[in-house]
């Protein structure tokens, strides 16, 4: 067994979510007398504050799901918790239960501002002495505040959304081979509840370009372009549901990554933003408009994905703008010629 700041120094070495939270996990089920450890996704389902386990042991080994938490069967709501619950409406730093006889649980909800969206459980033999309180707290401490670098760095300084260098980070990943811990479970619900079950689930990028930016720093400086980018990211992040991803990727470019969402929905989704930007009124700035171009995920590299998405996102901006349009709907009708992958590289 590798001594505990071994654990530690080797938790600060992940630059990514879900293995930190495994490493984090795999520190604290080390500590004496402890029997499990799971990461618990915290989250508003229809209104109910609810949770499901997201990384668990199983057989002795880490698994994560990535399956969408509102429609995963095993999530339950907060209430069942009376503990735990208690302590999320009262802000608390832990809470702690005894479930069963002979075990003993405590509960770290990772608070973020004042949001929490994960809380770690670890559940003991034996109560918990103020000693191994102490011990666990310290290593949560650590892995909270690595965990908030790891947030602050990938994040747009102006927006708060995901920052260019995440979105390269993550697409590159999202076709690519599961990771270890990584149990690869397929969602266990598939559908949302708007959903056709004939049309397949997929991952779709969105290209999102504001229309005619320039004409609003020409005209009402530089600081009312800013306020209109925050307000454009605070639009985005009510539109979408949390497992959708979204990133500021250049000055007013977003990129959205829609998770498993058949066609049909993902059309609905952005026209409903698009429509939502064109009917806000912009302080001083009064009404603009943005243009949508998407395609999906799976096409081909990220770069050719996102040429693909970009020419779709051109035709709507060199046909009068404020539209959305999918790249495979322009090819089928003709309007865009499909390019071989090379080309696409070499246009974006
Ligand atoms: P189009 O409809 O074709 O997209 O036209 P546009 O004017 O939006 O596009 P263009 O690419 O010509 O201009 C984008 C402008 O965005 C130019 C740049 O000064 C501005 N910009 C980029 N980053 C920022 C930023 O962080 N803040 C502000 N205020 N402006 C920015
Ligand atoms: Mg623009
Ligand atoms: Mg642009």
């Amino acid at each position: 067994m590798k001594p505990i700041l071994q654990n530690l120094a080797d938790m600060t070495t992940h630059r990514d979510h879900v293995r930190l939270e495994v490493s984090v996990l795999s520190t604290l089920q080390k500590l004496s007398s402890v029997n499990d450890v799971r990461a618990l996704e915290i989250f508003n389902d229809a209104g109910v504050p609810s949770l499901r386990p997201r990384t668990w042991l199983a057989n002795g080994k880490f698994v994560s799901t990535r399956s969408q938490a509102s429609t995963d069967p095993r999530r339950e709501p907060l209430a069942h918790y009376p503990a735990l619950n208690d302590c999320i409406a009262n802000h608390c730093d832990s809470a702690m239960a005894s479930l069963r006889r002979g075990s003993y649980t405590l509960w770290l909800p990772v608070w973020m501002q004042d949001k929490v969206a994960t809380c770690l459980e670890i559940t003991r033999s034996r109560p918990f002495s103020a000693h191994s309180l102490d011990v666990v707290k310290g290593i949560f401490q650590v892995y909270k505040n690595y965990q908030s670098l790891l947030e602050y760095s990938e994040r747009d300084a102006l927006t708060g959304l995901l920052n260019r260098k995440t979105f390269d980070e993550q697409f590159s990943q999202l076709n690519a081979p599961q990771l270890p811990g990584d149990s690869g479970l397929t969602p266990l619900c598939s559908t949302l509840p708007d959903e056709d079950e004939s049309e397949p689930l997929q991952q779709w990028l969105a290209l999102v370009d504001i229309d005619n930016f320039k004409q609003i720093n020409d005209r009402f400086g530089h600081l009312f372009g800013d306020e209109v980018l925050i307000l454009i990211a605070n639009l985005l992040r009510k539109s979408f549901r949390s497992e959708d991803q979204i990133f500021r990727f250049g000055g007013e470019e977003f990129v959205v990554l829609l998770r498993s969402a058949t066609l049909p929905t993902a059309r609905k989704v952005l026209e409903r933003f698009r429509g939502a930007v064109q009917d806000h009124t912009f302080p001083q700035v009064g009404h603009i408009t943005v243009s949508i171009g998407f395609v999906g995920a799976d096409k081909g590299a990220p770069v050719e994905v996102l040429g693909l998405a970009d020419q779709a996102l051109y035709y709507a901006k060199e046909h009068g703008r404020n539209q959305v349009h999918y790249y495979d709907d322009l090819v089928a009708q003709g309007l865009l010629q499909a390019k071989v992958a090379h080309d696409d590289v070499e246009l974006f």
